[in-house]
């Protein structure tokens, strides 16, 4: 079973089978592979979550009173009690050698079997001195070695994460035997590469990272496994863009220096922010390069995108393409049409909305090229050069190409929509990312495939956008890049209580007395809307008795869409002074006079949507107030609520969110294979991460089909595999 070469590389160990290995055969193999672990590769990369050094441990006796710690025993006896009918209680009674540990656990009754007579045990908790004997209640217990079974590792040992069915002692010794049995693993990094950025032998790195003589071999060994994850990752999405270039035909726009896009800057009402001119200049050196665009933009809300989007459509209208921007939801695409209609209008490059239906308020300073906008959903069909429009005229008049631009649903344009020369697609993603949407637009291009320019409003950490969207290029606008004059929100956090509301409640009349208007969010139903309906409902009536003097109004995801659009242009138009709403404000929603958002039961709402919640506010008058009140139940939920207090900066909020959630559920809510990350640690691994992205990138330049580093191309595809394919889609 080994190669000719007498190295075992991990692409060959991924094609043994655990079952392969010594005592990891049968019922524990089908355990291992329930728990994902299907091959000696995966078993390798199955690394300790913790280590306890038996050689710093304490005694029972020597061990610090009344601090977190971990001491090592046998176990002498453990029994359960039954108190009550909802209570157990289970003593355990732990020996070193010297002393006894007196154990207590609650309800755990896991705990007995766990943990029979003669097994070895590491405790974690807090020891304490009670009626002269040492106590620990409900600590940690991790099974170093079951009753007759030799440990076989030396004063360090790894603490696996638990894989159900299988013990930890046999997990251990199971992956000691596979550690042995590999070694020499083949090591595809070049030594020069190594030297170079201090990483050490991948062999050595198996070993230390599993069973280590000491606790400081650790690190090292762990650094180079995730170095070696990352690099597989970005090797993969280097070969994905490299791809992207050489086999894809895109259109090289023509960047004119007296075009539409110059006409524009000239014609609006504020200067460009200097990043906005130079995301602009990154989208239009793209655009005209001869392969397609796929530019990321990360921007938080208010960050002026709008006018980016308009640039790059614009600059491919002036060639004579269309231009397309993809919403997520019929409301944001109304809001998109609306938006970049008045932004169009403003800068006298076309007739504003409202004078649809007038005759020509445009006569004076008619544009000597309108530029041609219509919004195409489920249920609506304009444009801003005729007065009404059918459907069915729309889809023909965007497939003769008479109309520039096209502001509709990803269904929408995805599902067929005909374009007569699409050249540049808009996809809006809020922050509901799909990473799929953007490889099935590119048959959209009739000659050639359109450029790609994906706006985001959440933005996201950085380590996000190397991996996540590692083969995108991005351009970001930071916090201290956004136009000019966004009033300051002042965001507080109350519990729950009489005098909160009351504070909350004068706040909205003192606001609705200057003329100003508020937001009230109602608690998140998880699952229905329906449900989410009538409370928003009940929510509303209970504050028309509470506000008599004000004017109250509701809107929720289950009125049908006209209602939904009168109630919002009454909100618009300061015909209501207060919004009773459910989140189907949270996007897209621009009230200038809107200075108050109360946000109930606030701790049900994940940050990011916290944040995007508050992006409603800040969009003229200030200044601003967030209420957001809640008694949250978790860590989780406060750690939320005190970072939406603590800063209004989507990276902040968003780094903050990583880290709250951790990656594992960012990852996988977002299917990308990156949810293969195993080792790697998005917050706490970032120059790992840079320095991969650095070295796969350039290698890849320099060898573009690998050809000099087969160990390395054989590694990526047998260890990504499918759960990197999308990035091989084409
Ligand atoms: P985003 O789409 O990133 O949330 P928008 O494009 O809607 O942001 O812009 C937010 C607001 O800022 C809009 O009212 C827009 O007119 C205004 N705005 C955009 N760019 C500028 C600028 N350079 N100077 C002043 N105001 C701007
Ligand atoms: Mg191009």
């Amino acid at each position: 079973m080994t190669p000719d070469n007498g190295e075992r590389t991990l692409a060959y160990l991924s094609t043994i089978p655990v079952s392969r290995v010594k005592g990891l055969t049968g019922k524990r193999a089908s355990a291992l592979n329930a728990a994902g672990i299907e091959n000696v590769a995966d078993l390798l990369l199955h690394v300790p979550r913790r280590y306890i050094d038996r050689s710093t441990t304490a005694t029972i006796a020597d061990a610090p009173l009344g601090e977190e710690v971990t001491v090592v025993g046998t176990v002498h006896d453990i029994n359960m009690r039954r108190v009550r009918r909802n209570l157990a209680i289970i003593n355990a009674t732990i020996f070193d050698g010297e002393t006894y540990l007196f154990v207590t656990w609650f309800n755990q009754t896991f705990r007995e079997r766990q943990l029979p007579p003669g097994t070895e045990v590491a405790l974690s908790g807090k020891l304490e001195r009670r009626r002269g004997r040492l106590e620990m209640k409900t600590p940690e217990a991790d099974v170093l070695d079951r009753p007759g079974e030799s440990l076989t590792t030396g004063r360090v040992v790894p603490v696996h994460p638990g894989v159900k069915g299988v013990s930890p002692g046999y997990l251990r010794r199971g992956i000691h035997n596979a550690v042995r049995r590999s070694l020499p693993v083949g090591d595809p990094i070049p030594v020069e590469m190594r030297d170079r950025l201090g990483l050490m032998d991948r062999s050595a790195a198996v070993a230390a990272v599993h069973f280590p003589e000491s606790i400081e071999e650790v690190a090292p060994a762990r650094d180079r496994l995730v170095f070696d994850e990352f690099f597989r990752l970005e090797v993969a999405l280097a070969l994905q863009k490299r791809r992207q270039i050489d086999e894809a035909v895109g259109i090289s726009h023509v960047r004119a220096a007296d075009g539409l896009v110059a006409e524009m800057t000239k014609g609006l009402p504020f200067a460009l922010t200097a990043a906005q001119q130079r995301v602009i200049d990154e989208v239009q050196s793209d655009m005209t390069r001869p392969h397609p665009m796929h530019r990321l933009l990360l921007g938080d809300v208010g960050s002026g995108k709008t006018v980016v989007a308009v640039a790059a459509m614009l600059t491919a209208v002036d060639g004579g393409h269309q231009g397309a921007v993809m919403a997520p939801t019929e409301v944001l695409a109304v809001q998109h049409f609306l938006s970049i209609g008045g932004l169009l209008a403003g800068a006298g490059m076309a007739p504003p909305l409202e004078a649809r239906g007038m005759g020509s308020l445009f006569t004076q300073t008619e544009p000597e090229r309108p530029v041609k906008l219509a919004l195409l959903t489920g249920s609506n069909a304009e444009a801003n050069y005729r007065d009404s429009i059918t459907r069915a005229e729309l889809v023909d008049e965007i497939a003769a190409g008479t109309v520039d631009i096209v502001v509709g649903t990803h269904a929408l344009i995805q599902e067929g929509l005909h374009f007569h020369r699409l050249g540049v697609a808009v996809v809006d993603e809020q922050h509901r990312f799909g990473v799929h949407q953007r490889v099935e637009l590119r048959e959209k291009g009739v000659d050639a495939e359109p450029d790609l320019l994906i706006m985001t409003a959440t933005p996201i950490p950085r380590t996000l956008s190397m991996t996540l969207y590692g083969d995108l290029d991005v351009s970001s606008i930071a916090r201290d890049e956004m136009p000019p004059g966004r009033p300051e929100v002042e965001t507080v956090a109350l519990a729950k209580s009489p005098a909160a509301e009351k504070r909350w409640l004068q706040r909205i009349r003192d606001e609705a007395a200057a003329g100003n208007q508020s937001f009230v969010v109602c608690p998140l139903v998880e699952d229905s809307l329906k449900v989410e309906a009538a409370s928003a409902t009940a929510e509303r009536e209970r504050l028309v008795g509470l506000l008599p003097e004000l004017r109250v109004g509701l809107l929720h995801g289950q009125m049908i869409p006209a209602d939904k659009a009168s109630v919002m242009a009454a909100f618009r138009d300061r015909e209501l002074d207060v919004l009773v709403a459910t989140t189907v404000i949270e996007v897209g929603i621009d009230i200038p006079h809107s200075t108050v958002m109360v946000i109930e039961d606030a701790d049900r709402f994940g940050l990011s949507q916290l944040h995007q919640l508050r992006g409603r506010l800040s969009r003229g008058v200030g200044p601003n107030y967030c209420f957001l009140v809640a008694d949250p139940t978790t860590t989780e939920s406060e750690a939320r609520l005190a970072a939406m207090v603590a800063s209004d900066d989507g990276f902040v909020l968003a780094e903050e969110d990583l880290r709250i959630r951790g990656q594992g559920t960012v990852f996988g809510a977002r299917q990308a294979g990156t949810a293969d990350l195993r080792i790697a640690d998005l917050l706490r691994d970032t120059q790992l991460l840079i320095d991969a992205r650095r070295e796969a990138f350039a290698l890849v330049a320099a060898d573009p089909d690998l050809s000099d580093s087969p160990a390395v191309a054989t590694e990526v595809q047998a260890l990504l595999g499918d759960a990197v394919a999308w990035l091989f889609v084409s």
